[in-house]
């Protein structure tokens, strides 16, 4: 496929939405996003925000939150289920602007849209259950009960490696449950989030309900520290997240941190391995390996470890690699130049620590975003098995046991998901109840998720907040109120 095959009448014009109008006001000048792809044929210009267009825009969702919290949870959900048809109409719209932006492959990029309407469809079926809870009373005649009701103002703050997804997950919950939203989406990604928020814009979101301002992540940081803003939902690294954490909880406010991932996947001699090899090199490699919940450390138990090491280096050395445009493409670039810089940074070091290189895919375009998807054998003493390397490179560890495997799984200060490859009854129950990650696959990989399940992770790979998506993600968008109401004597 070549650019002539791309309709650039799907890529929105960069601008800001505030208070219901489209704004360029440039405060900081323009920037252009690029196509990791093809770095000569950018996707765009986009107006540079600064502090003063995050104000501005609390100012709109202020102004806005009364009339939307009264509207009520049946009309919310109506326009939320009028997204969802709009998410479904222009899917194919957004996959490509996303792959132009983010680089990974139409496919997936449009199965991020289709998921988006299902959360909003979701959602919007969620704000018409009751959440409430009825106690029993120990005063004759009295009821106890919990009601809900807006956190208030909400700052979402998102990453690109779910450009259209992510974002979704945090808006349609926070919106269905009475909020107006302030969102600052991640710069690698802002013609995205213009065709998302236009899709809530044209889907009958009213004016400063919900907010998108374009801009550097310093924009981000006065977002979260005005004091207006009552909560704050964050999905990107560990270091950004905890000066996030520590600015919002300084001044009260509540804060929703998804951060980043080192996660296992063990693979016992019972093993299906066909099943196995399939989810673990997906699972390390797809997306460009730039998924927090990619396996980032296979650990082979016994002596299934040379068969499911040269099954998993022939089907590395297949993948293929190229533009997320091409049909044929498997795996895409990197989202940046510096991106790129930093996974070929640990690919050197484990190299110079003594890491075994196994597989490296073949045949990779030319382009400074294009890196081969890079498998090693080695051990715990590899700088690769403990910190996170955001990129399509993942290291087989040998242990001899059960209990060595699970302790190897565990050593490690993230806890995001976790997977297991056995038939053994005992084994899945073991991974099920000891394993600290936030999600645990039992013949599954570590990535994917369900949007009707919650979602969220251990130790310092989340915050301590309510879980996102499922019917757990309104306990962050709420405040619960407990409520004593009994009659008094007839007059
Ligand atoms: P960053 O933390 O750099 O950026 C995430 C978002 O925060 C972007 O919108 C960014 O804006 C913004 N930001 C940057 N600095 C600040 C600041 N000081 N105050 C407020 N906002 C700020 O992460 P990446 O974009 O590099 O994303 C990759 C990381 O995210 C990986 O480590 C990965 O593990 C993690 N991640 C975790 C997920 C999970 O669900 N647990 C899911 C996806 C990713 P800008 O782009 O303008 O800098």
């Amino acid at each position: 496929m070549n650019s002539s095959d791309t309709s650039l009448s799907a890529v929105p014009t960069g601008a800001h939405l505030i208070g219901g109008d489209w704004s360029t006001h440039a405060p900081g000048g323009t920037a252009t996003s690029d196509n990791p792809a093809r770095p000569d044929e950018p996707v765009g210009e986009y107006p540079l925000g600064d502090a003063s267009t995050a104000a501005d825009a609390v100012s709109a969702a202020v102004d806005a939150q009364a009339a939307w919290t009264a509207l009520g949870f049946g009309a919310r959900a109506r326009i939320l289920e009028q997204a969802a048809v709009l998410f479904d109409a222009r899917a194919d719209d957004l996959a490509l602007v996303a792959t132009l932006e983010e680089g990974k492959t139409l496919p997936e990029a449009r199965g991020e849209a289709v998921l988006s309407a299902e959360t909003c469809r979701y959602q919007a079926g969620l704000a018409k259950t009751s959440t409430e809870r009825i106690f029993p009373s120990g005063t004759p005649g009295e009821t106890i009960r919990t009601v809900r009701s807006p956190l208030g103002v909400v700052g979402v703050i998102t990453p690109w490696n779910f450009p259209i997804l992510i974002p979704v997950w945090k808006i349609a919950p926070a919106l269905a449950t009475g909020n107006p939203v302030v969102w600052k989406p991640a710069s690698n990604t802002p013609l995205t989030a213009v065709a998302i928020a236009a899709v809530f814009h044209d889907a009958g979101v009213p004016p400063g309900v919900l907010n998108l301002v374009l801009g550097p992540g310093s924009m981000g940081g006065a977002l979260v520290a005005d004091e207006r803003v009552d909560g704050v939902t964050f999905t990107g690294s560990v270091g950004v997240g905890h000066g996030i954490r520590d600015v919002v909880t300084a001044r009260n406010g509540r804060v929703q941190l998804e951060l980043g991932g080192h996660n296992p996947c063990i693979v016992f001699p019972d093993a299906d391995l066909d099943m196995a090899v399939a989810a673990v090199v997906g699972g390390a490699m797809g997306a460009t390996g730039q998924k927090c919940t990619a396996t980032r450390r296979i650990i082979a138990v016994g002596d299934i470890h040379d068969e499911l090491v040269d099954r998993m280096a022939a089907a590395v050395s297949d993948l293929k690699v190229g533009d997320g445009q091409d049909p044929a493409t498997a795996i895409g670039p990197l989202v940046s130049r510096g991106a790129r810089a930093e996974v070929v940074e640990a690919i050197e070091q484990a190299r110079a620590e003594g890491a075994e290189t196994v597989a490296v895919t073949e045949g990779v375009p030319d382009g400074p975003c294009f890196q081969a998807p890079t498998l090693f054998v080695g051990g715990t003493d590899l700088t690769i098995t403990r910190e996170e390397v955001f990129g399509p490179v993942s290291t087989v560890l040998r242990v001899d046991d059960e209990d060595e495997a699970f302790a190897l799984a565990n050593d490690t200060e993230f806890g995001l998901s976790a997977s297991v490859f056995t038939n053994d009854l005992w084994k899945m129950d073991r991974a099920i109840n000891e394993m600290r990650a936030g999600i645990v696959k039992v013949n599954g990989p570590t990535t994917g998720s369900e949007i009707h399940a919650p979602f969220g992770g251990d130790k310092n790979s989340s915050g301590h907040a309510a879980r996102e998506q499922g019917d757990t993600a309104h306990e962050f968008f709420t405040r619960t109120r407990t409520a004593y109401i009994k009659p008094g004597s007839p007059r």
